[in-house]
């Protein structure tokens, strides 16, 4: 047929876990967890499917879930968002940006994103009639934001600009000072934020999150995007959820009602009772903290070069001082000789620069953790 995406290709995240599998590699690539989640949360679905929550949820998500997530919310961060009409239940931060896009969007409107970029945002700007406008962050720099340049990439087609913090894949976080140049650059502007906090809780040493619905004037046109997957190891349930005011929340929610009109029901009723408790999320600040420093211990004799993460379950290296094949092709070779699977990053840029670095998920048990670093270590 004539595609109507002819610029939609495999995700790499599929291309890699698939060469991982089929070559026996140990999976260092595709963000997800290989040890199980909390017991207890398996009890809470047997639970509630044992007691008849089989059946559609509502559209928004349950109200108990609804009501922890504004709880958790308000716990941490003293923001306050009405569980009625703020707060909307999705199938994964997946759903949640496309549904964002969908509700936003004119055609040809324009969205600034940072690169490099989680590779779901752009297909969504796309698919959706947008145009991405890209500020392209570099190592050299460690990857810090130029604010000026955002600044000069806004047009009067801009509708929106797309963060991620903890960022993926470079694990940078944004600071305090960050947010106050966002508000300072789109004063006035009416421009949306969409930020995606995945893995806010996955945060190093002592750093504590900022999104920019802490500041009063873009909480007012930002879309928070959150995910349990990353937060209880469960990527599996695909359950995310968007924190906007309430005009935001209406649109979003139209887009959300024809995407996939309600998730799970169990597993939401699962996550309202697992979030009662705040340890059940405080904890894995700590849990993958212990993660990253043993990967970087464990890599120490090696031959990257590399800047700790300071949040996500991601460290990135460069291996210039190995070699200077392009990032691609030496992930695709070290997942079938080396035996550990990996990222390349040129694939998170729109022109696919190459700056020799990859990307390895440490969300993986120590055994596996310790077998990859002793492999790298060889290199
Ligand atoms: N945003 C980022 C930055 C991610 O890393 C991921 C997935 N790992 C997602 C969104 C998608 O989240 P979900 O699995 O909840 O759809
Ligand atoms: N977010 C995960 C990663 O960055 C992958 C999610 C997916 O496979 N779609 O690896």
């Amino acid at each position: 047929i004539s595609s109507k995406q002819p610029n939609i290709g495999t995700t790499i995240f599929t291309v890699m876990s698939q060469l991982a599998a089929e070559t026996g590699a140990l999976n260092l690539s595709q963000g997800f967890p290989n040890f199980n989640c909390s017991p207890k949360l398996i009890e809470l679905v047997n639970h509630h499917m044992k007691k008849g929550m089989n059946q559609y949820a509502p559209m928004a998500g349950i109200m108990p879930l609804r009501e922890a997530i504004a709880q958790k919310t308000a716990d941490l961060y003293q923001l306050n968002y009405h569980p009625n009409d703020e707060i909307t239940i999705a199938s994964g931060c997946t759903e949640v940006l496309y549904a964002i896009m969908t509700a936003i969007i004119h055609k040809g409107d324009e969205v600034i994103v940072f690169e490099p970029a989680y590779d779901s945002y752009v297909p969504s700007i796309e698919l959706n009639g947008g145009k991405a406008v890209y500020v392209t962050l570099s190592p050299e720099n460690n990857f810090a934001i130029d604010w000026n340049l955002v600044k000069s990439k806004i047009t009067d087609k801009t509708k929106a600009i797309i963060l991620t913090t903890p960022h993926n894949p470079t694990g940078k976080c944004f600071t305090q000072n960050n947010i106050n140049s966002l508000a300072a650059i789109t004063k006035n502007t009416g421009i949306f934020i969409i930020s995606d906090e995945v893995y806010e809780h996955i945060i190093f040493d002592g750093r504590k999150h900022w999104s920019p619905s802490m500041h009063p004037e873009l909480k007012e046109r930002t879309f928070v995007c959150g995910s349990f997957g990353k937060t209880f190891h469960t990527t599996g349930w695909k359950l995310g959820y968007c924190l906007a005011p309430k005009e935001l929340t209406a649109e979003f929610r139209k887009a959300h009602q024809w995407i996939t009109f309600s998730c799970p029901t169990p597993f939401q009723y699962a996550f309202a009772d697992f979030l009662k408790e705040p340890d059940n999320y405080l904890s894995v600040t700590q849990f993958y903290q212990e993660k990253r420093d043993k990967f970087n211990n464990w890599l120490k004799p090696s031959r990257f070069d590399w800047i700790p993460a300071e949040g996500s379950f991601f460290q990135m290296v460069s291996y210039k001082k190995i070699t200077d094949e392009p990032d691609y092709d030496l992930a695709i070779k070290w997942t079938k000789e080396i035996g550990v699977a990996s990222i390349p990053i040129s694939v998170f840029y729109s022109e696919k620069i190459d700056n020799k670095i990859l990307r390895f998920c440490f969300a993986k048990d120590d055994e596996m953790l310790e077998k990859a670093a002793e492999k790298l270590c060889k290199l």
